[in-house]
């Protein structure tokens, strides 16, 4: 086994730089919420493999069923003999998937390709061209989702030209002071100067923005496009890829907001780690594509069909959406404290459920973000044992996506190593800091 550093060399020479790793530590095992890198730290996980692991790392449920596929086959291809599990795994998710009207479903293999495969359905049922996206939203890495996704640096830079037809509205950042009054009217305004209503095919949104920094949709804007997609003929699709399955106290989170998607994008923690995605439509919706219009070769492997099953009834059986509510009040109890007794750097703490986040923000004044403060904060976690994750328009954003059957005492260990760095910085007497 080589160490981290000597790790980390081979990388550099051997991987593309494109894809960047937030730390230098090589995983070697990992247990529930629990990391083991190669120089032998043990790393308390609040990333879950970036909001995957909602189930844990390794849960002996799912290691099991995906032992028992492995002994009868790992790959068929749904498209040339189809097998029992990935109808099965259709089936509970249409069962569960929010609203009243009948379900279909299709399985393919990343986030990105899920919303990919929501657009092409929402194009061939409206026979319209337009989708509209939001300022902070994240839809993936490929051409499509790269134009739906709202950042220059890193993700855009250099890959142009990307796919037209997308357009995109300023997301209601209320912390920022962009009301949803303020957020409708650049919504209305895609209308007048883009494109007409009448062309346009879908409006894609987060329920809670993921990489955009854990700012929740207000339940009011989110009924509003509901209603204004009703009326204009125009699909609602939920991009629940980073909120779902447990994560925000129930299983999808437009649960919270009382609304029907007409297609719902769905990927991590779906099958605890095992490469899945998919999208949950309605079933008149769903079945517009001809047959061979949808899927891929790997789209619904089968090993993660068993993973999925499995991460379903542990999220009932262990009531994971308590547990997530739990969860998130026990990390939001010592930031607010720290918050109301002087730590001034931090502007917000904000999410649903299990999905925190905190802003850094200098003297709390909201329009000068901390991002080299952020960094710091994430780096010297990791030293300390904590694995964090930051995210964010502006960088400033530390968020915390641990596992949902992490125990109260981890949770505790982490957030205490975390405050611990907090309360070290302002001693040190960071200027950003009072
Ligand atoms: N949508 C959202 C909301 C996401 O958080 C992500 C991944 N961070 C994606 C889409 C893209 O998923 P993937 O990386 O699996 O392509």
């Amino acid at each position: 086994m080589t160490s981290n550093a000597q790790q980390w060399i081979r990388r550099e020479s051997a991987v593309a730089r494109g894809v960047a790793s937030m730390h230098q530590r090589f995983a070697v095992n990992a247990n529930n919420a629990e990391v083991f890198d190669a120089d032998g730290n043990r790393l308390i996980d609040f990333a879950a493999g970036l909001a995957v692991c909602n189930t844990g790392h390794s849960h002996s449920r799912i290691v099991e069923a995906v032992k028992t596929q492995l002994d009868r086959f790992s790959h068929a291809c749904f498209q040339v003999t189809p097998y029992e599990s990935y109808i099965e795994l259709a089936e509970r998710l249409n069962e569960i998937a929010p609203g009243k009207d009948q379900k279909k479903s299709l399985f393919v293999t990343t986030g990105a390709e899920a919303i990919e495969n929501a657009v092409k359905i929402a194009r061939a049922y409206t026979g319209r061209r337009g989708v509209v996206t939001f300022t902070g939203g994240y839809h993936g890495r490929t051409m499509m989702t790269l134009a739906m996704t709202k950042k220059v640096y890193p993700y855009k830079a250099g890959f142009g030209p990307l796919p037209s037809e997308i357009h995109h509205a300023a997301f209601p950042f209320e912390y920022h002071g962009i009301t949803q009054d303020a957020a409708w009217k650049s919504l209305m305004e895609v209308f007048f100067s883009d494109i007409e209503a009448t062309e346009t095919a879908a409006i894609v949104i987060e329920p809670v923005l993921g990489e955009g920094g854990f700012y929740v949709t207000p339940t009011p804007f989110m009924q509003k496009l509901r209603s204004f997609c009703d009326e204009n003929g125009i699909l609602l699709v939920i991009d629940e890829i980073q909120t779902g399955f447990g994560r925000t106290g129930k299983m999808f989170a437009i649960e919270h907001m009382g609304v029907e998607p007409d297609l719902m994008t769905i990927a991590k923690a779906m099958a605890g780690g095992f490469p899945i995605s998919g999208v949950i439509g309605k079933a008149e919706i769903m079945d517009t594509p001809a047959p061979g219009g949808l899927g891929g070769t790997y789209g619904g492997s089968p090993l993660a069909c068993v993973a999925g099953l499995e991460v379903l009834k542990i999220i009932e059986e262990e009531n994971l959406c308590k547990r997530a509510i739990e969860i998130g009040d026990q990390i939001k109890r010592p930031l607010i404290e720290g918050q109301q007794n002087g730590m001034t750097c931090i502007g917000e703490v904000r999410g649903l459920g299990a999905m925190v986040a905190v802003e850094f923000v200098k003297n709390g004044n909201v329009d000068i973000p901390l991002p080299e403060l952020t960094r710091d904060i994430v780096a010297d976690a990791a030293k300390e044992g904590l694995l964090l994750l930051s995210c964010g328009i502006r960088g400033n954003v530390v968020r915390f996506l641990p596992a949902l059957t992490a125990s109260d005492e981890i949770i505790q260990e982490g957030m205490d190593i975390l405050m611990k760095i907090l309360r070290r910085k302002a001693e040190e007497g960071a200027k950003e800091f009072s």
